[in-house]
């Protein structure tokens, strides 16, 4: 019998983990990547003298990228540095409170009861219950394929499921929080996690108590060559086991016979291919590669709300001004406002919450000497027919003169470098549906929990990894649906 075949359609951080692991397991492994590059949304941007990471700009559950490289016998350290940040995000609220997120989580308590209404038992008390939620659901709703879980429960497993009312699923993230803390900034604080997925804290679950819980105890990290070195990492070790990537291919369909899959189409090339594994996001396939527009999953996923997107400036600055660290938030004025204007108006936010990274803190590299890299962004709305040029100039003008009110700096005037990216730029350089970063949005219990796994129950061969399946978005969940779409084909789940 000769070598199995797999086909992987593109090459993000998803794409890059299963192609790794199935060729490790002896799969002869193609990856047909759209862009010159790997890396989809973690991409680079280099300009100027500056350095700057396109999209993703925090990394936490490092263990899953050093796991990844164990898993294919490699040594973690000689691809990737992780250093752990001592404070995780300055936090500045437009009443003037600086809270800083400390990673020391005694300090960090310490600071929520010097500088707002809430005790150090508040923060303990809410810790334990993020502990809770995040033992009992870890093990099915991030590490594992519920299709396999389900089927062969293990003993952690049985317990999770007979345990799912306790998953914080009754109640929103907001109101979970509400509960716990009686001053509307530790609230908003918490409740910020809900973008970690694209979702509101006003209607998302608070199963998403695990989000704070992973960053605190687990922590959060810089890199020591930037993002964008993780995507780089990956590819380096999927080449060296023997994955081919074909880059400046985009596939365009991909072929079935009653819904078995047969082959994947670029251009005019067909190429056979009996078992597929795509990494573009999920709405695409269904709606667009599969060419089946009216089938029951394309349809669902046309009415389906997709997560938010992101309006992104990169702005080269000279000096380092205002006392900012790594991470920053400067927070709005009416969070549920913010939400109301992303998810219904569907319009960049009149006041948004500006979240500014700045990674020359850190990698003096990433910036000429005498000048920081600010990767300056505020959570906007997925594509829905806006006119971005105009959505662009009325939040730069906004953002500045926020900047300006907060740290009393014309930011403007030391801007020497600009750059932006839009939703309408993140849907063309990663075919992500509407520009949204995290696939659909979890702003519901069916929204959180109904993400499409990991192998499709209606198109044999067709497997999906990265942000937009099971287990979710962000860097090490995208890595981890790949280890988990790779076992499923091993398995032949077809
Ligand atoms: C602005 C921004 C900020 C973010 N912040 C964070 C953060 O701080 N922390 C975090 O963990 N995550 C963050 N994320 C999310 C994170 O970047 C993603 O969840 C993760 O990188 C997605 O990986 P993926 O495997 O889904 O692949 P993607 O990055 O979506 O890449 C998919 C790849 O497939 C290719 N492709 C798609 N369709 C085709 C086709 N038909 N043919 C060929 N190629 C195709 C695309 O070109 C692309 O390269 C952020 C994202 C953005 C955009």
């Amino acid at each position: 019998m000769g070598q199995k075949s797999v086909a992987v359609i593109g090459a993000g951080i998803g794409g890059l983990s299963a192609a790794a692991h199935l060729a490790h397991a002896g799969y002869r492994v193609d990856v047909y990547e759209k862009n010159a590059e790997p890396g989809g949304k973690a991409s680079v941007l280099r300009a100027s003298g500056f350095r700057f990471d396109k999209g993703p700009s925090l990394l936490t559950m490092p263990f899953v990228f050093k796991k990844h490289f164990e898993e294919l016998d490699a040594h973690p350290d000689r691809f990737l540095h992780f250093e752990r940040l001592h404070t995780n995000c300055r936090y500045l609220y437009p009443d003037r409170t600086i809270i800083n997120a400390y990673a020391d989580m005694k300090r960090l308590a310490e600071e929520f009861a010097a500088k707002t209404k809430d005790k150090r038992s508040s923060i303990n008390s809410y810790f334990e219950r993020c502990k809770e939620i995040y033992e009992l659901a870890a093990d099915i709703f991030l590490f594992n394929s519920p299709l396999i879980t389900f089927r062969t429960p293990s003993s952690n497993s049985l317990s999770a499921l007979t345990h799912l009312g306790e998953l914080g699923v009754s109640r929103t993230l907001n109101k979970m929080n509400s509960m716990y803390f009686s001053d509307h900034r530790v609230v908003q604080l918490f409740n910020r996690y809900a973008t970690y997925n694209g979702s509101s804290p006003y209607r998302a679950p608070a199963t998403f108590l695990i989000i704070p819980y992973v960053e605190f105890y687990f922590g959060a990290y810089n890199v020591d060559e930037g993002i964008n070195s993780i995507p780089r990492a990956l590819y380096d070790i999927a080449k060296k086991k023997g994955v081919r990537f074909h880059f400046g291919q985009e596939v365009t369909r991909i072929i079935h016979e009653k819904h078995r899959i047969k082959a994947i189409q670029m251009d005019n090339t067909i190429v056979d291919h009996e078992v597929v594994v795509a990494n573009s996001d999920v709405r695409n396939v269904y709606g667009v590669l599969l060419e089946d527009r009216n089938s029951p999953m394309a349809r669902m996923y046309r009415h389906k709300e997709p997560s938010s997107s992101a309006l992104v400036f990169y702005w080269g600055i000279k000096g380092n001004p205002g006392d900012l660290q790594v991470h920053n938030v400067f927070f709005s004025n009416d969070y549920q406002k913010e939400f109301r204007d992303i998810f219904r108006n569907k319009k960049c936010p009149e006041d948004p919450t500006i979240y500014i990274n700045i990674t020359s803190k850190y990698v003096q590299t990433d910036a000429p000497n005498g000048y920081e890299n600010w990767f300056v962004m505020i959570n906007a709305p997925y594509m829905a027919g806006q006119n971005w040029s105009a959505e662009t100039q009325r939040v730069r003008k906004t953002v500045t003169e926020k900047l300006k009110r907060t740290l009393g700096i014309d930011i403007e005037k030391l801007i020497v470098y600009e750059s932006v990216m839009t939703p309408r730029d993140i849907e063309r350089e990663t075919s992500s549906s509407k520009g949204s970063l995290y696939g659909m949005a979890s702003n519901s219990i069916t929204g959180a929990f109904m993400r499409q796994q990991n192998k499709s129950m209606i198109y044999r061969g067709l497997y999906f990894c990265g942000g937009t399946c099971h287990p979710g978005g962000g860097m090490p969940l995208a890595l981890l649906s790949g280890r988990i779409a790779a076992d499923l084909v091993m398995k032949g789940e077809k």
